[in-house]
């Protein structure tokens, strides 16, 4: 996020920022060297303005306050040295079709061959006599050679200082422009403009870190690697501080203009739930149910996150809730992100709600109830419980009174589509649940306007799940150990992954071979299958029908993911399993630890991706959530990591999700005052 937006983001509400235009965001081509030309290549960088540039984050360091020798270099180890070209040429054969281009750098110390594949152009970059600085790794050391190495010619002259004799910025670039022009750009800029880099909340205390404009200077031509990263830590806590803003103004708005609906109720129906439940909640349900109420009963709007592995007994905490709320008179909202999970919502809390005399309506794209209809709005006095999908946001649904609204496996909704359904209401109360173990980096950026339960602990006498990690070579064995865990009555699924290039009938495709291969396999034992195209009525048969067990093995892409519950099925062999995120695995694996039978989780990758084998080891070793997806979170990304680009887990220039944990958790505080100091 560039100052400005930092800037508009702080002021926010209608106050005016300072009208004068800060120098910095005036347009590169104010600096010397740019014409319209380049200014046209930077711009495919993202750079614009010169604030752009002085943000212009370097993808590396390369230390050159002392040149490596040649002879230090090392097999395979990525160095960084310097030499003179001795000799150079291009060879080409197969009719000029293949080429390779080779300069020779000798430094006294010993000979570097250094080679580009295909490039025959590179020739003109190169003289003999001049002096190159290389960064790459040696491939061979008789000759020693690096092939496609990073160069830069030392040129003679004053701006020789900005290339060697210190700690240099290695950018991204994009073609047409060197190492070299932009890392003097950014010199140029720093030198003109670095003393106009203002603080974003000019009273707000540094506490230890350094300046921005101290920073933006590090950031570029720091005195150690350890100074460039105090500077990007400044910046990463600019970043986060206004990613902060708006979700803790979103809170304070709350506390100071609304109060809330009375509705910690009068446990009249609460008392009668928890006596037919055949099960007593433990004692992490119960501490997380009294926060509940206390917020249920407080001053101000609950907004709370539940977090709960796969398993932990998240929905029985969501109907204690709702109970509350509507012994105090109020209509209650559940919305989950697929129709499968509305649909056991639905039949759960009918079972539950049923004998007390509360309504469940279900409402689904494909199920809408006729009768509750008046001037075609659903509409009802007495207080209802509302189960759906995302059909809960379209207008239709309206509900007067609606006192809380419970959003299950939120990760899979965008914080914009939580919002649509709470401004139903006039301000209910919200609890967002999810099974997603998130790191608190990224629960705190995400959430960070939510005040977060967690069940830490799960109900007794659960079984554990096994995992292993099998190559596609040893199916057979996977096949004959589902076999015999079904001669013991127990059920299985078999996970595909949704093939999503695009093609959604290629991926159908995929499914049903893999369908009618698993049927033939596992011949005499029924099998059903459930993927994303089958109609509401199809797949709430095929999940009826596994569930009571007259289907033995289920078939399935990812759609089970979230919140299917079925204690019998104790079995999960999951193909291509290379394809899915770690966390996701890990949410995939809770279905099957839901009874008091040992589980069996297998995960089949394919033979040639021995890497990605690795990888999934982390899931035999550990059974905690959390361990996953802070491995999941380091090894792919937020985005990728919570499965769904709208999740709202931003990118960040300078913010590392995986490690900023006291960044994030400074930024918020700053937030929290600035916003209260408006
Ligand atoms: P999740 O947190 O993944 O949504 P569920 O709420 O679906 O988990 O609960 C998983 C299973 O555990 C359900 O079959 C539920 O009935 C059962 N369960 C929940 N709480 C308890 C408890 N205190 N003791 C025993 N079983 C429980
Ligand atoms: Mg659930």
């Amino acid at each position: 996020m560039g100052l400005k937006d930092a800037r508009e983001a702080a002021i926010g509400r209608g106050v005016e920022p300072q009208s004068q235009v800060s120098p910095l965001e005036r347009p590169v081509t104010v600096l010397r060297g740019v014409g319209s030309e380049r200014a046209a290549l930077l711009s495919r960088l993202g750079i614009r303005s010169v604030e752009d540039l002085l943000l212009h984050r370097p993808r590396r360091y390369e230390d050159r306050r002392v040149i490596g020798r040649i002879s230090e270099l090392r097999l395979r180890v990525p160095g960084s040295t310097a030499g003179k070209i001795v000799a150079q040429g291009v060879k080409t054969w197969k009719r000029k079709a293949r080429s390779v281009f080779e300069i020779i750098l000798e430094d006294g110390t010993g000979r570097l061959h250094c080679r580009w594949w295909d490039m025959p152009y590179m020739e003109q970059y190169f003289h003999v006599g001049d002096t190159v600085l290389v960064y790459g790794k040696p491939s061979s050391m008789r000759p020693l050679t690096i092939d496609h190495p990073e160069t830069e010619i030392i040129e003679q002259g004053e701006e020789a200082s900005i290339h060697i004799g210190r700690i240099v910025p290695v950018y991204p670039l994009t073609e047409g422009l060197t190492q070299r022009w932009v890392r003097s750009l950014v010199w140029q800029a720093l030198d003109r403009f670095g003393s106009e880099v203002a603080e974003p909340w000019p009273g707000m205390s540094l506490a230890g870190y350094m300046s921005r404009a101290e920073a933006v200077r590090r950031l570029h031509f720091p005195e150690s690697l350890e100074e460039a990263e105090t500077a990007r830590q400044r910046l990463a806590l600019d970043e986060f501080t206004s990613f902060q803003i708006p979700l803790q103004r979103r809170r304070r708005n709350l506390e100071l203009n609304v109060r809330a609906l009375p509705c910690a109720g009068d446990n009249r129906l609460i008392r009668p739930f928890l006596k037919q439940l055949e099960f007593k909640l433990t004692e992490a349900q119960t501490r997380v149910l009294r926060e509940l109420r206390s917020d249920m009963s407080g001053p101000h709007p609950m907004r709370r996150l539940l977090q709960g592995d796969v398993g932990s007994g998240k929905t029985v905490v969501a109907a204690c809730v709702a109970l509350m709320a509507i012994e105090s008179g109020y209509n209650v909202a559940i919305m989950a992100p697929t129709e499968i999970l509305a649909e056991q919502h639905a039949q759960n809390f009918t079972k539950w709600f049923g004998p007390l005399g509360v309504r469940v309506v279900l409402l689904t794209g494909s199920h809408k109830p006729g009768v509750d209809s008046e001037n075609g709005q659903i509409r009802n006095a007495a207080p209802n419980l509302y189960v759906g999908t995302h059909a809960l946001i379209e207008p239709a649904f309206a509900p007067d009174n609606l006192g809380l609204v419970i959003i299950d496996e939120q990760h899979k909704f965008g914080v914009a589509q939580r919002e649509k359904l709470v401004r139903k209401g006039s301000y209910p109360h919200l609890l967002v649940m999810t099974a997603t173990p998130i790191p608190r980096t990224l629960g705190l950026t995400i959430y960070g306007d939510l005040d977060v339960s967690v069940i830490d602990a799960e109900p007794p006498g659960r079984g554990r799940v096994r995992t292993f990690v099998r190559s596609t070579a040893s199916l057979p064995k996977v096949w004959d150990f589902v076999s015999k865990k079904l001669n013991e009555g127990r059920q299985a699924y078999v996970v595909c992954p949704r093939i999503d290039n695009g093609d959604t009938a290629d991926g159908i495709a995929a499914v049903m071979r893999e369908f009618e291969s698993v049927q033939r396999t596992l011949a005499p034992h029924k099998v059903g299958v459930l993927h994303g195209r089958l109609g509401a009525a199809e797949k709430q048969l095929v999940m009826d029908q596994f569930r009571s067990g007259i289907l033995k093995v289920l078939v399935a892409t990812s759609v089970i993911e979230v919140g299917v519950d079925v204690p019998n099925a104790t079995v999960m062999v999951i193909e291509n399993a290379e394809m899915f995120g770690l966390a996701q695995l890990h949410q995939l694996r809770g279905r099957i630890r839901r009874g008091p039978h040992e589980a069996y989780c297998i995960l089949v990758a394919s033979a040639r991706t021995k890497e990605a084998r690795e990888r999934l080891r982390v899931l035999e070793e550990t059974a905690d959530g959390f361990r996953v997806a802070e491995e999941d979170l380091k090894l792919r990304g937020p985005g990728e990591m919570l499965g769904v680009a709208q999740s709202g887990a931003p990118a960040f220039r300078f913010g590392d999700l995986a490690r900023d944990l006291r960044i994030i958790e400074d930024a918020r505080v700053r937030a929290a005052r600035l916003v209260r100091d408006l």
